[in-house]
């Protein structure tokens, strides 16, 4: 890791924040200039089947292949680095408080920017019916992912009856939970046993994050692909109709975003926000590109450690446990969606139900997968929940990628300013002594 931080920052050599700044305006440039050209036809839509999109897939893929050893690695060491089970509990509730804090404030923010703008008000049912045609093969495709309702196995399912099962299924909550376990039995065990464990941790740590440096080094390339995919084939026509809601959502995910997270960071974790972000560029821009926070973890560990100086114990327990479980701009971008769709269809949602909104957007963001899109599915789920009718979903699925793009900076960036407040409410006295990890 060392050694890649000390490439990136070699003098006369551009910085990769800054690369990824030109992949994404390059991409960005290329796809709109296409779009106005060729209106997105036929040929755009091969060239962006046959290239850019198997580039840009293949790219994505290669960050997410390392996320399930990266997890397991950084956040087992991270909880056996703590070294005592109470010192688990201590950072442990301040992370949990942080991460449901932060997406409380976020959803209400969202509901309340609904509320006063009502972007579901005027939209002709011409537009809303012409969007339902067009997306109902995709609803129908994510409504076979989603669970339709809320019940009880999925909270049963946290806990894996085959670990190497939910690893293969990329269930992350179970894959933590099952990692957590593995990092609390490495404090209780005997040292010398815990030993050999933790030198494969480490070098399986080392290992993904060698594999990683080496994948970031393509990140201009994948960044324009995966924008040029998106940019090129875009309906603008559509966002035009979608653009009071499309900038109510863009536009309270802004305001969290430099206004609430500066808040926080300067009165609650007492850091100068300017410097935070400045730090965290690399992390937000790649967030932005890949649409995916497991995709960003490598990227949003490095940044943690070496430029924001977190200890290794706290990123490595919050950031993994971040990526799956605190998402801040999903959660506001589902509320104001299950608002907005309300508004369309003429569902009138009373106070109470707007709290239950509330309640179940930050819930079910706890269980959607760091992954492009993955929301939505949960988000069909929420619908259903206050007597919204799911297929609704049709209607903002053609604008769901910017959108995403934007919510999953909120998501990382919300990561990052949760391991600033445990670092400094929770991280008292550096490592444990013993801790098994600390060799
Ligand atoms: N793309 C988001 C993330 O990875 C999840 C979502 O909101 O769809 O953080």
């Amino acid at each position: 890791m060392n050694a890649e931080t000390e490439q990136l920052h070699r003098p006369g050599k551009m910085r990769l924040h800054t690369k990824i700044l030109l992949g994404l305006l390059a991409g960005a440039t290329a796809g709109v200039v296409t779009n106005l050209i060729t209106g997105g036809g036929a040929s755009t839509a091969e060239f962006i089947r046959l290239v850019t999109e198997p580039v840009g897939k293949m790219w994505l893929a290669g960050l997410i292949m390392v996320v399930i050893p990266l997890i397991v690695s950084t956040l087992a060491l991270g909880v056996a680095g703590l070294g005592d089970i109470r010192r688990l509990g201590r950072i442990g509730l301040v992370t949990v408080l942080g991460f449901l804090g932060l997406t409380t404030l976020s959803t209400a923010l969202g509901l309340f920017m609904v509320n006063t703008i009502n972007p579901g008000e005027g939209l002709s049912p011409e537009v809303t019916s012409r969007l339902m045609e067009t997306y109902r093969g995709e609803v129908e495709g994510a409504m076979g992912l989603s669970q339709g309702v809320f019940n009880i196995d999925i909270l049963v399912k946290i806990v894996p009856r085959n670990p190497v099962a939910a690893m293969a299924n990329g269930d992350m909550l179970a894959v933590i939970f099952f990692t957590l376990m593995i990092g609390v039995a490495l404090t209780l065990i005997p040292r010398e046993k815990a030993k050999p464990m933790v030198g494969f941790l480490e070098s399986v740590a080392s290992i993904t994050t060698a594999i990683i440096a080496v994948i970031m080094k393509l990140a201009p390339i994948g960044v324009f692909c995966l924008i040029f995919s998106v940019t090129a084939r875009f309906g603008f026509d559509l966002m035009l109709n979608l653009l009071k809601y499309v900038l109510t959502v863009v536009g309270s995910l802004l305001i969290f975003q430099v206004v609430g997270y500066p808040l926080i960071l300067k009165f609650v974790a007492g850091l100068n926000p300017m410097e935070f972000f400045r730090k965290a560029r690399v992390v937000m821009l790649t967030a932005f590109s890949t649409s995916s926070s497991n995709a960003t973890l490598p990227t949003t560990l490095r940044v943690a450690q070496d430029e924001l100086g977190i200890p290794r114990e706290v990123a490595g327990f919050v950031l993994p446990l971040g990526a799956t479980m605190n998402m801040n701009g999903t959660a506001l971008f589902e509320g104001a969606t299950v608002l907005f769709l309300a508004q369309v269809f003429g569902v009138d949602l009373s106070l109470g139900s707007q709290l239950i909104v509330v309640l179940m957007s930050v819930v079910t963001a706890i269980g959607v997968a760091g992954v492009p899109g993955g929301s939505i599915p949960l988000l069909m789920m929420v619908l259903t929940m206050v007597g919204v009718p799911m297929e609704g979903i049709a209607i903002i699925l053609g604008v769901d990628r910017i959108l995403d793009m934007c919510r999953t900076v909120l998501n990382v960036s919300g990561d990052m300013v949760t391991s600033t407040i445990v670092h400094r409410f929770a991280w008292k006295g550096g490592p444990a002594p013993d801790a098994p990890a600390g060799d």
